[in-house]
């Protein structure tokens, strides 16, 4: 059986020595904020996932979601047991944890909410996609919608009686979403006659929620060509004003390789009554508002998968007997010692280590610097943080979730023959962390983000609200004898991410074939560089803690010394992805089809 449990010691460590979190106190509207509030609600957070929603991880994968046919029109059932956690969670107010409270929401700081979306993910990614979808959709209609509908839907997806959508995707429109072809035909009532197919539909239709709120994306008659022309709708499936049955009905549900308990969901819209959100037309830039939260939750999920296949992956290696330790046996009284004291096992475990703390550092970062750019006072304070959650937002979802997967791989791998077994728990890792490389835009359209849209916006603005507190970071840390073996290797590191940066800047503007080219490469080179900060700083806070004899001695010891491993073993492979970002697109796009 697999365990897990909520790793707040390390969130702790993040959120008050790293990031000082508590200093959100003084942005308006979080003023009761504070670090012993933080620890209450996280430790509360952590029973639930590790209690409620953990328990229901391996049963949930085994059984899925069943499509059933009860009054004529389908429904979806969610596997045994998910009912009852959902109405724990939502009783819980976990639900509405970052939602207005103007709406009855709990209005927590963002960064609270990254650490609890990694602890659900953690625990049962698949129960954590309902309410995750909800609140995206809360967080679109606050944005984009009227007041009116912003009374009608916003209440209810913050209490977690009605859940959320997001309706993209059609079988010939995927990536490119400017091949829509969903129809929405005004009504003389104000509302509209929406008609299409949608396919992939996460939480479609499931029996958690009293009601399911779809936003779909569609045209109106007159909508120009492409992605110029798209709208978007709320469409409930039951109407609020009396609940009626709306035309919006779940076709049929997918058998995929992972996420099982996840419904995943054909819904048909006939001529279903909906209601435009935001301006004709531009639906896509209220969609996107949905997308980036969406970006960022996807990001925890790659977290959340490597955290527990971790600790799983550790706790096997400290059990496992096999072999004798290269240099001679360390537990003689047994047959054989535990496969830890083995490099290679060593060098798996400690990837997923320096990953997962790192990445953790990394996204409850980017999960306060969101809540700056919502909340303080400074437009240009607010700018600027809302510039490094746009610019990081794409590094954070392809990185994270590409090493969600390599790391629920490198698990199997620690437990052998054992870990390709069902029993164990563990190959389900591997396959639920697959999807979150290819949804919420696939990861090499994450790439493409960052090299063609982020990179040169503003004349580079966003780079530069990267590049300056890193570039400060080393001048104030470069002297320190204490710190030289985690500092010299970020500033060179640095150094070459300054260097692709001005290539894809200058070639890339010119031949966007070439920005293109690098652009997956660089992504993970940028990726490293910002994890080699984030361990530098956790790395100086340990060294502070231990010359100031504070704290947990051992703690801060091992965070040094992973720190170190870091430096040497995972980010030598920003200069690879540096070399193969310089190396142009000549020998990519060369052969001919016909020559593959
Ligand atoms: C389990 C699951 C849940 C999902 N949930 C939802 C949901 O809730 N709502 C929703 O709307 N959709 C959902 N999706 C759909 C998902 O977002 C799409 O599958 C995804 O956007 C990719 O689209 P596609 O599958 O059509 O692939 P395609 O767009 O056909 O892409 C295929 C490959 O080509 C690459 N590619 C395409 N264009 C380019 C380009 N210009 N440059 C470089 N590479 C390119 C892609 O990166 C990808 O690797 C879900 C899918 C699954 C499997």
């Amino acid at each position: 059986m697999p365990v897990y449990s909520a790793p707040l010691d390390d969130i702790r460590f993040v959120l008050h020595d790293v990031l000082g979190a508590e200093s959100l106190s003084a942005l308006p509207g979080y003023e009761e904020f504070s670090a012993d509030l933080a620890d209450q609600i996280l430790e509360e957070g952590s029973k639930i996932c590790a209690e409620v929603l953990f328990s229901l991880n391996q049963s949930g994968d085994q059984e899925g979601c069943v499509l059933e046919n009860g009054d004529g029109l389908t429904s979806v059932r969610t596997p045994a047991g998910f009912k009852t956690a959902y109405d724990t969670f939502r009783d819980g107010g976990w639900c509405g944890i970052a939602c207005d409270p103007a709406y009855g929401g709990m209005g927590m700081p963002h960064v609270i909410n990254t650490a609890m979306k990694e602890m659900i993910c953690s625990a049962n990614m698949s129960f954590g996609m309902y309410p995750g979808l909800s609140y995206g959709a809360f967080e679109a209609i606050h944005k984009f919608g009227d007041e009116a509908l912003k009374t009608i839907y916003l209440p209810k997806l913050a209490e977690g009686v009605w859940s959320g959508t997001m309706c993209l995707t059609e079988p010939q429109c995927g990536t490119d979403l400017g091949l829509i072809k969903t129809r929405a035909v005004p009504q003389d009532d104000g509302s509209y006659a929406v008609t299409g197919t949608k396919i992939f539909i996460s939480a479609g239709e499931h029996d958690l929620t009293e009601n399911i709120i779809h936003l779909v994306l569609a045209r109106l008659p007159d909508a120009p060509e492409g992605v110029k022309g798209i709208s978007l709708f709320i469409v409930p499936k039951f109407l609020p004003d009396d609940m009626s049955r709306n035309a919006v009905v779940c076709g049929a549900i997918e058998h995929k390789m992972g996420i099982k308990a996840s419904s995943t969901c054909v819904i048909n819209l006939d001529e279903a009554k909906g209601w435009l959100i935001g301006e004709p037309h531009k639906g896509l830039r209220a969609m996107f508002a949905m997308m980036n939260d969406a970006r960022l939750g996807v990001a925890m999920q790659g977290l959340g998968i490597a955290e527990v296949a971790y600790q799983n992956g550790l706790a096997y290696a400290k059990e496992r007997l096999q072999m004798r330790a290269l240099d001679g046996a360390k537990f003689p009284d047994k047959p054989a010692d535990p496969i830890i004291v083995h490099p290679d096992v060593r060098r798996m475990i400690l990837i997923s280590k320096g990953f997962t703390e790192g990445a953790r550092a990394l996204s409850y970062w980017i999960g306060m610097e969101l809540d700056i750019s919502l909340k303080h006072p400074d437009a240009d304070t607010r700018q600027a943080a809302d510039d490094i959650v746009a610019l990081m937002t794409p590094i954070l979802k392809a990185y994270q979730t590409d090493m969600g997967s390599e790391v629920a791989n490198l698990t199997v791998q620690i437990y052998g023959g054992h870990g390709y077994i069902q029993e164990h728990g563990v190959e389900q890792y591997v396959r639920d962390a697959r999807i979150a490389q290819i949804y919420e835009g696939a990861n090499g359209i994450q790439a493409l983000d960052l090299v063609g849209r982020k990179m040169p916006q503003g004349y580079g603005r966003l780079l530069r609200r990267f590049f300056h507190p890193v570039q400060r970071f080393i001048e104030e840390n470069g002297e320190d004898e204490a710190l030289q073996d985690l500092v010299f290797p970020l500033a060179r590191a640095f150094s070459k991410l300054q260097q692709s940066t001005a290539m894809i800047a200058q070639k890339g503007l010119k031949d966007p074939v070439e920005a293109g080219a690098a652009s997956s490469d660089y992504l993970r080179q940028f990726a490293l560089v910002a994890l080699a900060w984030m361990w530098c700083r956790m790395g100086r806070v340990a060294q502070e803690r231990i010359s100031a004899g504070q704290g947990d001695k051992a703690f801060y010891e091992a965070k040094l010394k992973t720190a170190r491993f870091f430096m040497q073993r995972m980010l030598p492979e920003a200069d690879s992805r540096f070399k193969m970002a310089m190396a142009g697109a000549e020998s990519l796009m060369s052969l001919s089809a016909e020559e593959f």
